[in-house]
């Protein structure tokens, strides 16, 4: 006997975990989800919302709630730190013919996290079970089974299918045996968060991109809690300090200010240090057992992806989930999820977002200069970017993977 009346088991309470727990919801099923934290997180992590994870998001008025509390950045800007140069601007209005939504949503993943929340407390179909860890995953051929550490101790629970959306370390994907090729950068990524406004002082709009020959820096700005907002820097930090000296204050003011000189110290509201890994796993579906998120892949930040491809898988598998749960398609469409996004994952969100790091901290001049002058170029003519912005957008990788598809019986 199948296990088919059971719920769907979540491990995750992130965007993604709690994506699939409505979108599953949404279509009737029952969902129970489990995350270790005793409430949602607010750490500075993702903000970028690109138009085709917006297309994605429509449903329920979720996309409009999020441009609602966040930011709308329509453009975003390439510069040459040492020269100060503004190499390249592109402006999503040229995608005004391929998608409802040409612009970016800058809207911080807690946020997005608890919009979604919201809407699940009023889903008598979904349970959210804050504080509990899964400890154990059994799955079988007709069923998965969990165990889960809460508030009353370990308990188990029985699901027609499990989705570990448990990020990086995911617990889902080490216990079914799933491998996590790809490997660590060297160095770590520093997130250095101030009210310094960036677009009055300096000329930068709300998404800049700065190469320096070794380094580079992501500047964002993202709303907070409302005007005036605030603005987030990416840098790399080369493993040659402790962690104690680059997260002092001298540490971070030394940092930002050989970047961005200023006469005034910076005040500095939030400084978080990463580990950064480019990983996909070997496969999103091991029978009963679906991975999404940063369970299944993960990379650098540059371009802002790792969520964006998280919450396509989330509407990609529930979708299929749906489709073979409630209208008896065919157990293979969760092969094709597998496949589809495991291929964007790979030819896209891996190779653009290395490729990015790349182009930035470039040290050599000739490849300085062909890669600034290739953005310039490709700036200045409209049909090329117009390609440029399909590919930033993510809306080419989800045409690639809709042309992916079941193979012929
Ligand atoms: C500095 C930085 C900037 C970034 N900027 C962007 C950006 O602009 N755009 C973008 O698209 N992406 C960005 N990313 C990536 C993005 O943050 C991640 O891709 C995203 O958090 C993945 O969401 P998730 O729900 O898959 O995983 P997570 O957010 O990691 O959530 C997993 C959840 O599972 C819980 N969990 C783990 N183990 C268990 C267990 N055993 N039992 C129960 N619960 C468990 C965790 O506590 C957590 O709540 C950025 C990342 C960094 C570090």
């Amino acid at each position: 006997m199948t296990s088919d009346g059971d719920p769907v088991l979540i491990a995750g309470g992130g965007p993604v975990g709690l994506l699939c727990a409505w979108l599953l919801g949404r279509r009737g099923l029952r969902v129970r989800l489990f995350d270790n934290n005793a409430e949602p997180q607010a750490d500075p992590r993702a903000a970028t919302t690109h138009p085709a994870t917006l297309e994605l998001l429509a449903e329920d008025g979720l996309a409009a709630d999020m441009a609602r509390v966040g930011l709308v950045a329509p453009i975003f800007q390439f510069w040459d730190r040492p020269s100060g140069e503004l190499v390249a601007q592109f402006d999503h209005a040229l995608l005004k013919d391929d998608t409802r939504y040409p612009y970016v949503v800058q809207c911080e993943q807690f946020k997005t996290a608890k919009l979604i929340l919201d809407r699940l407390r009023k889903m008598p179909n979904v349970e959210v079970l804050y504080g509990h860890e899964i400890i154990d995953v059994s799955p079988s051929d007709e069923s998965v089974a969990i165990d889960a550490r809460g508030p009353g101790g370990i308990k188990s629970h029985a699901g027609s299918y499990l989705i570990g959306a448990d990020g990086g370390r995911s617990i889902v994907r080490k216990q079914c045996g799933i491998a996590f090729d790809g490997f660590t950068w060297p160095e770590q990524f520093i997130v250095l968060t101030t009210p310094y406004d960036f677009e009055a002082e300096r000329g930068y709009c709300y998404r800049s991109y700065f190469a320096d020959p070794g380094a580079w820096c992501n500047c964002f700005k993202v709303s907070a809690d409302g005007p005036p907002g605030l603005w987030r820097t990416v840098f790399p930090v080369i493993p040659e300090q402790t962690e104690t000296d680059i997260m002092s204050d001298a540490g971070v003011q030394s940092r930002i200010q050989s970047f961005f000189p200023s006469p005034r110290p910076y005040e500095i509201v939030h400084r978080n240090l990463y580990v950064t890994h480019q990983r996909v796993a070997e496969t999103f579906r091991k029978g009963r057992v679906l991975l999404a998120g940063d369970a299944a892949h993960v990379n650098n930040p540059i371009g802002g992806m790792g969520l964006n491809g998280g919450i396509q898988d989330a509407a990609n598998l529930a979708d299929k989930l749906a489709q073979v749960m409630l209208e008896g398609a065919p157990d293979e469409l969760l092969d094709l999820y597998s496949r589809q996004r495991r291929t964007i994952a790979i030819e896209f969100v891996q190779e653009q977002s290395i490729a990015n790091k790349k182009r930035l901290e470039a040290r050599d001049p000739e490849a300085r200069r062909r890669n600034l002058g290739e953005l310039r170029d490709i700036a200045a003519d409209p049909a090329r970017a117009r390609q440029f912005l399909l590919r930033t957008s993510m809306l080419a990788s989800q045409k690639r993977a809709a042309a992916i598809t079941l193979a012929p019986a």
